[in-house]
């Protein structure tokens, strides 16, 4: 479980100011009355972000899967359930994203789940009937998700509502640039070069938002396999449209992606960031600058110039 700096400083800015009644283990409960904001847990370091530009300084935000895993596959352990029972409330993407969710639930008290994806239009794995859970990769929703933060906060914390839906404004605004700068971008790509290949076929939204083909080696990370017939069609579909430029994940084995460059003799263009943001010092440690990121690496890579 990580837990943002920011909010290390707040919640010890807190204390500080509750020392005299006393503040530390034990008395948590006793001072909720006294205490502002609230306490947000949440899946993956990716909703971390977003919570926690609503919440601003009114409170805490840990997410539980670490920058580097993907959190399709994580496997909770005993800190998380305590964490998220400590938490107001737990934060998830839904749509099948995370499979250990049950495991949590069933270990974690009365914490209540709230689903932030919820109205997004859902795009289903190819040939399933089960969504693709990577949502946030298009920033055209990420309204539908700072919307449900912002609703859900309010009616956990009434006193913080203004503070809650002006840091969102401010935050959609960014992003509403965010998504036109992209727009303008993408022009940048030959048409017929706007196919993103990647290990897990993960940038559905982004592809139908902004005009690409997606392919992946595999489908989804849980059903990660790289077996040399996914690999070969790839490298057919890479040939076929003679593709300049390969994307791999910050959060596989890189090893599978490597297999079908040297196979197909097309070199990988850069890493981007789906299921985490990026490491400190990465540029991308924030939704924002991963999305940026993710979306000049593409522009670059297929546009030759690299
Ligand atoms: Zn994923």
């Amino acid at each position: 479980m990580k837990t943002f700096k920011r909010n290390f400083i707040t919640l010890a800015g807190i204390c500080v100011a509750l020392l005299i009644s006393g503040c530390g283990e034990g008395n948590e409960q006793g001072n909720e009355e006294e205490s502002e904001g609230v306490h947000v847990t949440t899946s993956f370091s990716i909703l971390g972000d977003m919570i926690e530009q609503v919440v601003g300084d009114r409170g805490q935000v840990d997410y539980i899967v670490p920058i580097g895993e993907e959190p399709h596959e994580y496997e909770p352990v005993p800190s998380d359930f305590r964490n998220v029972s400590d938490s107001d409330v737990f934060y998830v993407n839904g749509m099948g994203l995370e499979e250990w969710l049950e495991k949590v639930v069933d270990n974690a008290s009365d914490t209540p789940v709230v689903t932030v994806s919820e109205g997004i239009t859902e795009i289903p794995l190819e040939g399933e009937e089960a969504p693709d859970p990577h949502a946030w990769l298009s920033p055209k929703n990420a309204s539908y998700y700072i919307e449900n933060i912002v609703t859900d906060l309010s009616e956990r914390d009434p006193d913080g509502e203004d503070e809650y839906r002006a840091n969102a404004e401010a935050y959609l605004e960014e992003i509403k640039e965010l998504d036109q700068w992209i727009e303008e971008k993408v022009q940048d790509v030959p048409e017929d070069k706007r196919t993103i290949v990647i290990s897990e076929n993960a940038f559905k939204y982004f592809g139908e938002d902004y005009g690409f083909e997606t392919e992946g080696i595999w489908e989804i990370n849980s059903h990660e396999e790289g077996t040399s017939g996914q690999i070969n069609r790839l490298i057919d579909i890479i040939q076929e449209k003679d593709l300049p430029a390969l994307f791999v994940e910050s959060t596989v084995d890189q090893r599978y992606m490597e297999t079908v460059s040297d196979n197909s003799g097309v070199d990988i263009a850069g890493e981007v960031f789906t299921d985490a943001v990026g490491e400190e010092g990465s540029g991308a440690e924030t939704y924002i600058d991963m999305i940026k990121h993710n979306a000049e690496t593409f522009v670059n890579g297929l546009s030759g110039t690299n």
